[in-house]
């Protein structure tokens, strides 16, 4: 799947995972790029409460607090911007990425926009997210991040 196509539309690296706009298959944009274009975000505080399963409910207590710069690890994933879980820890979860692209980029997505990885699909096109393979997911996330 690596090939001449799939790479960054902003510095034209190669062979590193690519992250793509939230429903379009273009353009193709790197971690070294995405990070660079981050919006500062912030996070409602929750009040945690156990349930009897085990499992936690969140309450929001429209406290808003900053969420702290996150760089983009191996495995493709940042921390939530939903801020800490239960633990108090925003450990890396997602793949999802939001950004600011500036116009001159891309005068389709630019702004505020949402990342999805950029999985290349055989017909052309990108995978639905939720629709990839298993083994097309694990090609992109032993793709190197950087
Ligand atoms: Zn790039």
């Amino acid at each position: 799947m690596e090939n001449e196509t799939y790479r960054c539309h902003i510095c034209g690296k190669k062979g590193v995972k690519l992250w793509r706009p939230y429903g379009d298959s273009e353009p193709f944009i790197c971690a070294t790029c995405a990070e660079k274009r981050q919006i500062k975000m912030t996070y409602c505080k929750r009040v945690w409460s156990k349930n009897p399963d085990g499992t936690f409910d969140g309450i929001n207590t429209f406290k808003w607090f900053p969420l702290p710069p996150w760089s983009i690890n191996d495995e493709g994933l940042v921390p939530s911007f939903d801020g800490p879980g239960p633990d108090g820890e925003n450990k890396p979860s997602t793949e999802k990425l939001i950004i600011f692209i500036e116009r001159e980029i891309s005068s389709k997505h630019h702004g505020k926009t949402e990342l999805l990885p950029a999985i290349p699909h055989k017909n052309g096109g990108v995978w639905t997210y939720a629709a990839t393979p298993e083994e097309d997911l694990k090609w992109w996330r032993n793709l190197p991040t950087r």
